[in-house]
This record gives C-alpha cells, sequence and structure tokens, in this order.
C-alpha cells in the first residue's frame, strides 16, 4: 500500500521543489463558535455562520482564475500542476446546508479538472463542536462526489476545551473517518492553555493515540486581538509541544514536520537578503495563492498553519486584486509591497538587526509575529527565535 500520509503531506508542505504541487485557500468561513485563544478570526467575526461566498460567485471567479493560472504556469515554462490541494476555511464549513457542501465539492473538482491536475484533495476545516445528528448528512453531502482520497480534513481542536468534553471529540473523529482518511489534527490554545494539567495532557494524548490521525499540527496565528492572550511562555511552549511529541510518538505519524523539515535554518551570512528574499516571492506567487471572502486574490503564504499577508487579519493588504493575480502588474505590485512589509518588521524590531535567523524568518512566515512585539524590546520574544534556536542546535 502507497504511504497516503507521506503523499498527502507532500501537496501541502514541499511545494516548491519543483513547482508541481499547489495550493489554493478559499476563505468561505468565518463562524466558529470554538474559543481558540490562537484563532486568527476576530471574535466579531465568527459570530456570522453563513456561507462567505455565494457558490455563483465562486464558479465564476474560478473559471476565470483557471485560465490565468494556465497562461501565467506556460508563461513561467512550468509543468502541468500534479497536486492540487484546495483547503476552504479558516472558520466552519460544516455549518453550511448539505446543497451548499454538495456543490461546493462539485466546484472544487470542476477547477481541478479544468487545469488538469492529476490529483486533488479537497481540505475542509472543522472545529468537531456540533453532535453527530446535525453533521452526518453534511458529511455525507461533501463526500458524495469525492473519493476516500479527494476529501481531508483539518479538525481543530482546543485541548482545554477536550478536557472538558472529550466524548464529544471522540464521537465526532469516528465520525469523521467514517468519510476520510486523512484527517489531520491541528492543536489550537486558548488563554488558560497554561492551567492544563500533566493529567489532561495524558488524556488528550490518548485521544491522540486511538485514531489514525496522519498529522499532528499546531495552529495559533496572531492579529493584534488575539496576541498576549496565550499565556505560555517560550519555554512552556515549547515543553507542551515536548510532552506531547513523547506521548503520541509514531514513527508513520508526522509531528510539527513543517518546523523540521521546511524550515531551513540558514544562518544570515550563508545567504544573501536579497537572494532569499527572491526565492522566497517565487515560492509564494507560483505555489500558494488564496481566495479572500471579499473576492480578492492574494499571494499567500503560511506556516504554523495560519499566519497569512492578509488585511482581514490585521496585517496591511499585500495586493490583493479583483482581477488576474498573475498580471505583471499585480506580480509587481505585491513585490514592492512585500518589500516595504519585511523592511518595516525588520527596521522596528531591534532584536532583527543582528539576527542569526533572519533569512529564515523572513521565508518562514514568522517575521510577521515580530511586528507585535514590543519596540524597546532587547530580545526577540517571537516564539519562532526559540523554534529556530532548538533546530539549529540539534541538526549542528
Ligand atoms: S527570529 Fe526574531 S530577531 Fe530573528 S529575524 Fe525573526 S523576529 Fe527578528
Amino acid at each position: 500500500m502507497t504511504n497516503i500520509t507521506k503523499n498527502w503531506r507532500n501537496y501541502f508542505e514541499y511545494i516548491n521543489e519543483d513547482n508541481k504541487n499547489f495550493k489554493l485557500f478559499i476563505e468561505t468561513a468565518y463562524g466558529c463558535h470554538g474559543s481558540c485563544g490562537g484563532c486568527p478570526i476576530p471574535l466579531d467575526l465568527r459570530k456570522g455562520t453563513e456561507p462567505k461566498i455565494s457558490l455563483e460567485e465562486l464558479d465564476q471567479t474560478l473559471t476565470t482564475f483557471a485560465q490565468n493560472l494556465i497562461d501565467f504556469r506556460a508563461k513561467s515554462n512550468f509543468e502541468n500542476i500534479e497536486n492540487l490541494a484546495i483547503t476552504i476555511g479558516p472558520g466552519e464549513n460544516l455549518y453550511f446546508s448539505t446543497n451548499y457542501l454538495e456543490k461546493l465539492s462539485i466546484l472544487s473538482k470542476k477547477f481541478a479538472n479544468s487545469i488538469n491536475t492529476k490529483n486533488f484533495h479537497l481540505a475542509v476545516t472543522t472545529s468537531g463542536l456540533f453532535s453527530e445528528k446535525k453533521v452526518e448528512s453534511k458529511l455525507i453531502a461533501l463526500s458524495k462526489h469525492l473519493s476516500r482520497e479527494q476529501l481531508s480534513f483539518a479538525f481543530i481542536l482546543n485541548p482545554r476545551q477536550f478536557a472538558k468534553t472529550p466524548q464529544i471529540y471522540y464521537n465526532f473523529a469516528n465520525l469523521l473517518f467514517k468519510y476520510s482518511d486523512l484527517i489531520e489534527l491541528e492543536i489550537n490554545m486558548d488563554n488558560k492553555i497554561h492551567l492544563l494539567t500533566e493529567e489532561n495532557i495524558i488524556e488528550f494524548s490518548k485521544f491522540i493515540n486511538s485514531f489514525n490521525f496522519i498529522q499532528l499540527d499546531f495552529a495559533y496565528a496572531i492579529n493584534l486581538g488575539n496576541f498576549s492572550k496565550t499565556q505560555f511562555t517560550q519555554t512552556q511552549f515549547l515543553n507542551f509541544i515536548e510532552k506531547l511529541r513523547v506521548l503520541t510518538h509514531n514513527s508513520e505519524r508526522d509531528f510539527f514536520s513543517q518546523w523540521n523539515k521546511n524550515l531551513h535554518i540558514v544562518p544570515t551570512e550563508e545567504i544573501d537578503y536579497q537572494e532569499n528574499f527572491n526565492l522566497n516571492l517565487n515560492n509564494i506567487v507560483s505555489s500558494h495563492i488564496r481566495l479572500n471572502a471579499m473576492g480578492h486574490w492574494h499571494f499567500a503564504k503560511n506556516i504554523l498553519g495560519t499566519i497569512y499577508y492578509d488585511q482581514t487579519y490585521s496585517f496591511e493588504p499585500l495586493c490583493s486584486s479583483k482581477g488576474n493575480p498573475y498580471s505583471e502588474e499585480n506580480i509587481l505590485k505585491f513585490k514592492k509591497q512585500l518589500v516595504s512589509h519585511y523592511n518595516k518588521i525588520l527596521h522596528k524590531h531591534k532584536p532583527c538587526l543582528d539576527c542569526l535567523y533572519k533569512n529564515t524568518c523572513l521565508s518562514s512566515g514568522f517575521l510577521s509575529y515580530a511586528q507585535f512585539s514590543e519596540s524597546n524590546e532587547e530580545h526577540c520574544s517571537n516564539p519562532s527565535f526559540t523554534i529556530f534556536n532548538k533546530i539549529y542546535e540539534s541538526k549542528k
């Protein structure tokens, strides 16, 4: 049997190696009744449970985009996209009607066919906070036109919430595995995460070990509203991860693989800033794109699940366009804004000036954290600094 886990992950994580993989993120949903402190969606936006994009608008937008994408790739001499991952989120999609969900899967498949990709997945974000009775018809609708390998779920779970109602999560995970083999568990946190007890972590690990999750990851994004809400210190944060890693070790499953495999820790003096910037720019433009809820296209890069360059989450807009995102004008605009965005953060955050990990930080997306740091800070408080250090030391 082929190793589905590894292949599936490759669609998402090794995007830039041969230009054969492409990730399209569509903002369909902001609503959620979860309470994750690291959620990128501000609380007021989480209240709306209606789809953010109508099916008609989505169909039209994707049809035009397919042609733009094909033309851009032909001009850039890229081969056909082999693996396409369409992710819908970032909120709860399972609020939507069965009709919407079924058509969403049909439209996704239509787009995949129109760009002639060999493999495709539709990845659906869900919080799991539903009764089986309410949600099963929606899973049936979603999976009606897709094979088990074409449907996957990003199951976002807050361990403190799990500690209160574990059975709900066991039931929900059982249900998801009825419809897909590709379930990734994304761990999120509320502002009392530091109160999790040893016993809570052990129980949570038992839950993880009871299912064949293909990947464990850590979903945490910041914006002006949620920064400082999670009261973990950097050390507590890494200890928590390390405990979970030890308790849930499984050689078939990647654990925070992005951190270890995707973060190429290159000391600043070993790679030129400009060269690295260009690599980063090409990677973003050729492999990821995001359609936001306003119908604007963004080049987007994310790591740790959810760090975006987007005004929706208090980031400055970096070239959003209603038209063809690949027009020369739009790519140039994006490049200029990205340079100015990076420079602004690097100059505002004092510790960046001589940082060993400047290039890594820039290409990881983590640099965005620095814009929320105190301006007079002596040492970098960005969680990335600790992570880079740890990986760098372990690879020496
Ligand atoms: S790790 Fe910290 S100091 Fe280094 S570049 Fe990133 S934000 Fe700046």
